[in-house]
């Protein structure tokens, strides 16, 4: 039987992103997924948040999807709009890219990572026992891994084999989403009307001046509420009603390259891991599209996940370090969820609906909620409960220009290696890192700038801080003592070498 101390179920962009994290660590990892190739069908996530560009800068790929994609400030909270040009972030702005190029790019830098991928075969099953899990594949083969994470989706295989409670609510509404081609030209655009909001747009775009233009022909992305919550499989006879329905003639549609529907079930699984399974991405919560939150959730998931099982896998920590992933993660998506849930019931079309929605708008028009709320939706606000203190803790690592003995350096470059780092920011050789200088990098910098954190504004300048591989602060130096400093570095990253 091969073995692998990871298996991944799922070449999603959750699945993709954890494998690169794994192997960036030193795991041997694969992923199983059921798709012959990467190629996608339907359109789904239509972009990057601020917080996931970031995380791809910090691993030294951001540029690959900034150079497909198009910038713009497109966050919002239902129909409120949510600049977040002012932000202190080098990204301040949501990043218009469809999921399948996310994919194709996430999948290109994880083959030269050299991820192996055991493509169109299905997790058909597991069976766990105290040292691994048997990963059942449906061509009859099997796999042995130490840990199987589960990353197949809404409908997860693995969540529901290991028992995994799913609970939520059941759909409120539904939409039929559609690639077709139209003989007429049809109305681009957003429509509301009595039934819901409706949208026709051009696959091909470009973003001017912060304005969407469609390209004058090519195919159509369509969005129809439906009057009634959908259950069958939709097809192009449900699609031309829906589209008389609301535009009164179906623009002559034909050849489809896919048609399907989502809705907005929201689900949050109880538990993020069961014993040597784990949950990650759309298996652990699924809810609404609105917003744009699915993919992002579920790729800063698997940058929680990936150096806490690779220092697990290695035996460098205990088992428990991969509770904080649940600690951690779970409370973050479950704020997804109910967001989710508001944003929807906001989009609601009756009269009373919309006079509270306009009210929330005018209150997200002000500075202090808009500036919340930005942070929020493009998940620069991430906070982690790691303790009382400086407000970074807990929180992103900013992307500082720094100076070294070496010259410039930015704080992401020191992340592209996913490995901790030690910033001292003090004298050189102010602190002591030595015992674990194995496993964190010890760099002594300076910077004379602010310090500045998006919706907190400026905090005071720290004299060391302590940065997970993820780019989470673990620990802030705000005096020239150690205070704190060894049981951060043990607590993350285990016990001094001297120890
Ligand atoms: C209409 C729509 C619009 C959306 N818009 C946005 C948006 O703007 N922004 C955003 O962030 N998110 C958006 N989302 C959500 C986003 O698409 C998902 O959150 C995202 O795809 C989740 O990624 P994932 O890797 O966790 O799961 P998936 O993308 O579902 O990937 C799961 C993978 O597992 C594979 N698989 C399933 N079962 C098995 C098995 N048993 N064995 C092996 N492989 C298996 C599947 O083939 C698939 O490749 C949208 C979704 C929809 C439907």
């Amino acid at each position: 039987m091969t073995e692998h101390a990871v298996v991944i179920a799922g070449g999603g962009p959750t699945g993709l992103m954890l494998a690169g994290e794994l192997m960036l660590a030193g795991v041997d990892v694969a992923i199983v997924e059921r798709r012959a190739s990467q190629e996608l069908i339907g359109s789904r996530a239509g972009g990057l948040h601020s917080r996931s560009i970031e995380i791809m800068d910090q691993r030294g790929i951001a540029d690959r999807f900034l150079s497909e994609g198009q910038v713009a400030q497109a966050a919002g909270f239902a129909s409120a709009p949510l600049d977040l040009s002012d932000f202190p972030t080098r990204h301040p702005y949501v990043l218009g890219l469809w999921q399948n190029h996310i994919e194709r790019i996430l999948a290109g830098w994880v083959g030269e990572l050299a991820v192996p991928i055991y493509r169109g075969r299905e997790v058909t099953g597991f069976a766990q026992d105290d040292t691994g899990v048997d990963v059942q594949l449906s061509d009859g083969e099997s796999l042995r891994a130490e840990y199987l994470v589960g990353c197949d989706g809404g409908r997860s295989l693995i969540r529901k084999a290991a028992g995994i409670e799913f609970p939520g609510w059941d759909p409120t509404t539904s939409s039929l989403i559609a690639e077709v081609e139209m003989t007429e030209e049809p109305e681009l655009g957003i429509r509301r009307d009595a039934i819901g909001v409706h949208a026709l747009g051009r696959e091909e775009y470009t973003i001017i001046d912060g304005e969407i233009v469609y390209a004058d022909s090519g195919s159509v992305r369509v969005m129809l509420t439906e009057p009634h919550v959908g259950t069958t499989e939709p097809d192009l006879s449900d699609l031309s009603e829906g589209l008389v329905a609301v535009y009164g003639t179906d623009y002559g549609i034909h050849s489809p390259a896919w048609i399907t529907r989502f809705t907005d079930t929201t689900r949050q699984a109880a538990t993020y891991r069961a014993r040597r399974v784990l949950l990650a991405g759309d298996a652990a919560h699924v809810h609404s599209p609105v917003g744009g939150q699915g993919l992002n959730t579920g790729v800063q998931d698997a940058v929680n996940l990936g150096w806490k099982l690779a220092r697990v896998v290695h035996r460098t920590a205990q088992e428990s370090l991969l509770d904080t992933y649940h600690a951690e993660r779970h409370p973050v998506a479950a704020r997804v969820l109910r967001k989710t849930m508001a944003q929807v019931a906001l989009m609601r079309v009756d009269d009373r609906t919309e006079a509270l929605r306009d009210t929330v708008s005018e209150l997200l028009s002000m500075d202090e909620p808009r500036k919340r709320f930005a942070a929020m939706m493009s998940g620069l606000d991430i906070h982690y409960d790691l303790g009382e203190g400086h407000p970074l803790l807990g929180r992103r690592m900013p992307d500082l220009d720094l100076v070294t003995a070496d010259g410039p350096l930015r704080v992401f470059t020191l992340l592209h290696v996913a490995r901790p780092v030690l910033l001292n920011l003090g004298e050189p050789g102010g602190f002591d890192g030595t015992p674990w200088a194995d496993r964190v990098q010890l760099i002594d910098a300076k910077y004379d700038g602010m310090w500045e954190l998006p919706a907190i504004g400026v905090v005071t300048a720290p004299t060391a801080v302590l940065i997970r591989p993820d780019g989470y602060v673990a620990w802030v130096g705000e005096d020239l003592t150690q205070r704190g400093l060894a049981n951060a570095l043990t607590t993350w990253f285990g016990p001094s070498s001297a120890a």
